[in-house]
């Protein structure tokens, strides 16, 4: 998964890129890279690791220009290189192209497979860099409709930003997966994948840019557009919803905030837990939607589990002791809460369970009487082929047992999941449109022929 950024039209881009990366770090976190141009020049920082981390004030001095974008990135161990960190850069005989992408393209392998048996030498081992070829290799005129012509035949999900010359285009594919909104800071357009990295920048929410649409900003701040031919139906990602976007966003349109009170309280409907002394969130993924769980059911919240913020991706257990000692350090129970209480414990998902399980026992070990867990989305049962990173069917949980044999396993005295039907009619603008497919293994595309090859923008 990925955060993207741009913007055209300011003496600071590169700087207003910066923080806006801050505000999508959460989308990413392996790598982070900044790039700007000017006047037929780029300037690129891309570099492994966090944003906090990676661009001093000597090396931000190097980005000038203003039009800038930047990429946070978030993939798998095996392809969490610096080849693949992004934006994307190359520089060929007609100029230099810069791309961003959040998604996952689902036929890349193939398209890459035509393209290298026509002689390209590829530089990464990203599914997004067939889009930079293809650019490359396009005859149309202008931009976008480069950009259009690049994209022909492209499938899969993907939100993307590109550079071409001093032309920044932004593009979302036809269904309409990833989010990308659009802004303006001054007479600055700013384009991002949620509504929380405008407010850092202190830029205006315009709109979204529209499924299958392709928006240009030309150097003289004109705006032109391109709408491709409209999808059947759209299938944005309901887990950003769930799970992904921060709450103080805005996706698709609507508010997260909004979108996991909902699933709380259509799960307090479904799976109540009377008897139950109070109700607590896994920090944070969850609060949203424990609040909800607690205005329906009546039950107070508490802060019943504090987390560690300062432990960072990269952590390596000093024993490898039990499962639960990576929990520990993350999660700490308060026990004067959960000493002989009956608690409602509300989390976003369980993936594999083994968060979980260490949790449960956590809060048992607090003191906690019984642990009722109440999850605002339903099991996940099979991989996203569309830009998230869930591991194969065989890690999920979901995919091996039942709801009773899951509670087993984690240990609770119960478990309720929100239904299908409860989590599409929960969300802004549901129940249509969205994609489901690691929920209902109705996958709206044909299975990659190489899954493993698909790797994370
Ligand atoms: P599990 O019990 O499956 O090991 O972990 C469940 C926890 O993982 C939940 O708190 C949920 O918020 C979190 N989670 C869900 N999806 C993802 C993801 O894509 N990446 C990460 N890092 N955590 C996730
Ligand atoms: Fe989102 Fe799941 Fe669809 Fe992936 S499969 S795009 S995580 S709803
Ligand atoms: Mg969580």
């Amino acid at each position: 998964m990925c955060g993207i950024f741009g913007i055209s039209g300011h003496p600071d881009a590169a700087a207003l890129a910066h923080l806006g990366l801050y505000s999508l770090q959460h989308r990413g976190q392996e790598s982070a890279g900044i790039v700007s141009a000017h006047q037929g020049e780029v300037h690129a920082i891309r570099a492994m690791g966090l944003v906090s981390d990676q661009f001093s004030p000597e090396k931000m001095r190097t980005l000038v220009g203003p039009l800038a974008m930047g990429h946070t990135r978030y993939s798998t161990a095996g392809s969490s290189t610096i080849e693949n960190a992004q934006p994307a850069l190359v520089r060929f005989k007609g100029g230099h192209i810069v791309l961003a992408h959040n998604g996952n393209l689902t036929n890349a392998p193939e398209i890459r497979d035509g393209l290298e048996a026509e002689g390209s030498i590829f530089s990464s081992t990203m599914d997004s860099e067939v889009i930079v070829h293809r650019l490359a290799k396009a005859r149309a005129e202008k931009p976008e409709e480069k950009l259009a012509e690049a994209l022909e035949g492209v499938e899969g999900a993907y939100s993307l930003l590109v550079i071409v010359g001093d032309t920044l285009v932004a593009a979302r594919d036809p269904f309409g997966w990833r989010p990308l909104v659009m802004g303006r800071l001054n007479g600055a357009l700013v384009f991002a994948s949620e509504t929380c990295a405008l407010d850092i920048v202190g830029a205006t929410v315009e709109r979204e840019v529209r499924p299958g649409e392709i928006v240009a900003v030309a150097a003289d701040g004109a705006v032109r557009t391109l709408q491709r031919t409209p999808a059947p139906e759209l299938h944005r990602c309901v887990f950003e919803y769930v799970y992904f976007a921060r709450p103080d966003s805005r996706v698709f349109g609507g508010s997260v905030d909004r979108a996991r009170r909902a699933l709380g309280r259509r799960l307090a409907q479904e799976h109540p837990a009377p008897g139950a002394d109070f109700v607590f969130s896994v920090p944070d993924s969850s609060n949203s939607a424990a609040l909800g769980f607690a205005e329906e059911s009546g039950l107070p919240l508490e802060l019943a589990l504090i987390r560690n913020h300062y432990v960072g991706r990269t952590f390596i257990q000093p024993t490898q002791s039990g499962r639960d000692a990576k929990v520990k350090v993350k999660y700490n129970p308060v026990r004067e809460i959960l000493e002989g209480k009956s608690v409602v414990m509300v989390d976003d998902s369980i993936v594999r369970g083994t968060t979980t399980r260490g949790l449960v026992a956590l809060i048992r070990a607090a003191g906690a009487r019984e642990v009722h867990m109440r999850v605002s989305s339903p099991p996940i049962t099979g991989p996203c082929y569309y830009g998230i990173d869930t591991p194969d069917r065989g890690q999920l949980i979901a995919a091996r047992h039942s709801v009773e044999g899951i509670a087993k396993e984690i240990g609770v005295d119960s478990l309720g999941y929100i239904s299908l039907d409860g989590m599409l009619g929960a969300v802004p603008d549901g129940p249509e449109g969205f994609c489901h497919a690691c929920f209902s293994g109705k996958y709206p595309t044909k299975p990659p022929t190489v899954p493993e090859k698909l790797r994370l923008g």
